[in-house]
């Protein structure tokens, strides 16, 4: 979640075993803040990634590997803050615009490196969260960047929004994306609904009940209600909480199979 925001000049409390690292300083007030080096791809944070990416592709050269990529949303929650970015939304959406637009070419080189270091696919994460972002601001601000990035990206590429996007997964299903990552505040048999065939759907299984509180048997339960949806790829809905035991992760890929 971090690794951009250290290398865009965020300050970053790089957390613990049980705690996930989370930004501490915005370094943004307008558009002409962003400052993004021309060696930004040389930075620690940003090189951790591609190497984990390369010992992986060497160790299992069998396994799927899934990068990630941060969007311009989310870029801009790091750099500007969440309650700072959201009533910009509405004071000044044109400066909106520049800001998303200057962070966009990022996640797109940043993907193609993971490409070169050895993922398959890349996850695109860009919390435009059903909550505080409307399906309308949406389609105006993000949609088309998606669009952008779809097409700039020589993979497969999964979306996930965090939170309930039933309104705004009709638009995501026309960005060009392979995939959306939804979380199980939209019922999978909606979500595929709404997708229609356009694009693939993965995850929905819910983290803070069933696989952090429940048993093996409440995943499979879960599995098996996403499998008669017709979700494509079925794993956790989200950022798995650290403490989440394995075998109720194991217990996804065995309901699965
Ligand atoms: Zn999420």
């Amino acid at each position: 979640m971090q690794h951009e925001a250290d290398a865009l000049g965020c300050e970053v409390d790089w957390g613990r075993r049980d705690m996930m690292p989370d930004g501490t300083v915005h370094p943004c007030a307008c558009a002409e803040d962003i400052k993004i080096r021309v060696d930004v791809f040389g930075h620690p944070s940003m090189v951790v990634v591609c190497d984990a990416l390369r010992i992986l592709r060497e160790r299992y050269p069998h396994v799927a590997l899934v990068g990630k990529v941060f969007g311009p949303w989310t870029l801009a929650y790091h750099l500007f803050g969440v309650e700072r970015f959201l009533m910009m939304t509405l004071d000044e959406p044109d400066e909106v615009h520049r800001i998303l637009r200057a962070l966009t070419d990022l996640p797109a080189i940043y993907a193609q490196e993971q490409i070169k270091a050895g993922a398959d696919v890349v996850t695109l994460a860009d919390h435009a969260t059903g909550d505080l972002v409307s399906p309308e601001m949406y389609r105006d601000f993000l949609w088309p960047l998606h669009r952008e990035l779809a097409a700039a990206i020589s993979c497969p590429v999964i979306l996930h929004i965090c939170g309930d996007t039933a309104d705004r997964i009709p638009f995501i299903s026309r960005t060009g994306l392979a995939c959306f990552h939804f979380e199980s505040k939209v019922p999978a048999s909606k979500a595929r609904w709404l997708a229609g065939n356009r694009m693939s759907l993965m995850g929905n299984i819910n983290n803070p009940e069933t696989l952090l509180r429940g048993t093996p048997d409440d995943v499979a339960a879960e599995v098996e209600k996403c499998l008669q949806a017709g979700i494509d790829i079925i794993g956790p809905e989200c950022a798995v909480p650290l403490t989440t035991p394995t075998e109720n992760l194991q217990a996804i890929a065995q309901a699965a199979r």
